[in-house]
């Protein structure tokens, strides 16, 4: 039943600020505390003068009418454009379209590779039933059963490496059904036409979306405060007292947390007991270090994305940034605007690597593409931290222990979003987790754990949110 205090929200990205957005609709105001200072998250729009960036290239899709009702009604239709979905994987120096297609893997890279790739897809096929492709298995036997065990090591085992940094053995399959799609075996013209895959793009980048979410919850008296990291929750049993890093406190009747699952278990008190820290203790992360390179040279690259599993390439993705939205360059710019993902562990050292060293990597990355001669006319670097909630072979297990644990000790506690679930989830899911948690904080018997449990909801590319 609702708390009659105000409700605190710990986070302003997706998550927290749609959690905002409901409760404001049903008539509550609530507290918003965001630790950076920005809104958006890992959505955000980082900006420079003219130029802007989207640290993971943020595809809109979703299959819920709610969520794309609130999209668009935060933003008007004209600030919305329609972007042809185009990615790649670079290997041994070919472009080859992701979603896989029959026919390109067959021709592109010689007729012998083709059919080497095809005989051992046949043989992973009879070896293995497709039990595999339902249970939840390794990342390598599920890629090995989908793939073939040739095109699973060309094109996923190394990207995999690079964006988990663990052996594909120790990754879990059960999100790889949601975000991998398998090979296109369709005639050219058939799948030519159906896969005319048009995405929705706010024409300033994702943060342009929740920076209209924010001036909603302004004119609501709901604005998010910035730079506020919410340290302590203590617990009475009814009411809730949040310390915040300036020395504040907060009193309140209950708690949407966008935060790390982890992080918040560590910051509740009393602490939760040592076998639930143990297991909150184990779930990690992967961060990611984005940097946007402008090249005053046109190069023409005809993809959004640019995966680049092999290890010529320290990065593990490149962003087209001039083909997801012109309004991402200054006007009339006419060079090439790039991004270059990597991805680190949440709470290495090298997650703090001074920039110097950041550029020579790039450089190095720069002439693995080919364009090592072009003069670099702007840089900017984004740090996310927890970009990546890993999905190793016990996450479920333990999400699930400390899911019940909080349930019954904290009834008024609602881990919200991505990190605050630690699922693997996109904007739409993170969204939509928010609104069934305010829908139960007014009483509906749901259960927001359930919000993106979807087996074949395919979305972007290849483990690209
Ligand atoms: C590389 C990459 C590509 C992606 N591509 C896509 C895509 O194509 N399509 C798509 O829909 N989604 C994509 N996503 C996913 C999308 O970014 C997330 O689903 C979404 O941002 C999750 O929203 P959230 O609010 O749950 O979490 P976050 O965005 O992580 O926001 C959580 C907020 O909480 C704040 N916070 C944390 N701790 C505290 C604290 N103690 N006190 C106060 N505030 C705190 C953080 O600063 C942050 O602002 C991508 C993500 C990445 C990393």
């Amino acid at each position: 039943m609702a708390a009659t205090s105000t409700p605190v929200i710990i986070g302003a990205g997706p998550a927290g600020l749609t959690a905002g957005l409901q409760l404001l609709r049903r008539g509550v105001t609530p507290r918003i505390l965001e630790a950076s200072a920005h809104v958006g998250g890992l959505a955000r729009t980082p900006v420079d003068g003219a130029w802007r960036i989207d640290p993971g290239g943020h595809r809109f899709f979703t299959k819920s009418e709610e969520v794309a009702d609130l999209w668009r009604s935060l933003l008007p239709a004209d600030q919305w454009i329609a972007v042809p979905r185009r990615s790649a994987m670079l290997v041994d120096g070919h472009f080859v379209r992701y979603p896989l297609r029959g026919r390109d893997l067959m021709w592109q890279r010689g007729i012998g590779k083709g059919l080497r790739g095809l005989g051992s897809l046949m043989w992973s096929r009879i070896r293995t039933g497709p039990h595999i492709v339902q249970d939840s298995v390794s990342f390598r036997d599920w890629g090995t059963y989908e793939f073939g065990r040739q095109w699973y090591q060309t094109f996923f085992d190394g990207y995999v490496r690079k964006t988990w940094l663990t052996e594909p053995d120790d990754i879990a399959s059960d999100w790889a059904n949601q975000r991998i799609k398998p090979i296109d075996w369709r005639l050219r013209s058939i799948s030519d036409r159906q896969n005319a895959d048009v995405f929705r793009y706010p024409r300033l980048g994702p943060g342009q979306l929740w920076d209209a979410a924010a001036a909603v919850l302004q004119a609501g008296g709901a604005a998010p405060v910035l730079n506020c990291r919410m340290v302590k929750a203590r617990f009475d049993g009814e009411s809730w007292t949040l310390c915040l890093d300036n020395g504040d406190t907060l009193d309140t009747g209950a708690v949407f947390a966008s935060m790390p699952l982890h992080q918040l278990i560590e910051a509740l008190e009393p602490l939760p007991p040592k076998h639930i820290r143990a297991v909150a203790a184990r779930l990690r992360h992967r961060s990611l270090i984005t940097v946007a390179v402008a090249l005053s040279q046109r190069r023409e690259i005809p993809f959004h994305w640019v995966y680049t599993p092999g290890a010529e390439f320290r990065c593990g993705r490149i962003q087209n940034y001039s083909l997801w939205s012109p309004d991402l360059q200054p006007a009339g710019w006419r060079g090439t605007h790039l991004g270059f993902e990597y991805f680190l562990d949440a709470d290495s050292a090298t997650f703090t690597v001074d920039d110097d060293h950041l550029m020579k990597i790039v450089h190095g990355d720069l002439h693995a593409l080919g364009f090592g001669g072009c003069p670099v006319e702007h840089v900017m670097i984004t740090r996310s931290q927890h970009a990546y909630p890993v999905h190793d072979a016990t996450r479920e297990r333990r999400v699930r222990r400390i899911r019940n644990f909080l349930a019954t000790d904290y009834p008024t506690l609602y881990p919200i979003g991505r990190n605050g679930m630690h699922h693997y989830d996109n904007q739409d899911h993170a969204m939509l987790s928010a609104m069934q948690s305010v829908a139960k904080y007014f009483g509906a018997d749901i259960d927001p754990w359930q919000a993106n449990t979807d087996r074949h909801y395919h979305e972007t590319g290849l483990t690209s949110g």
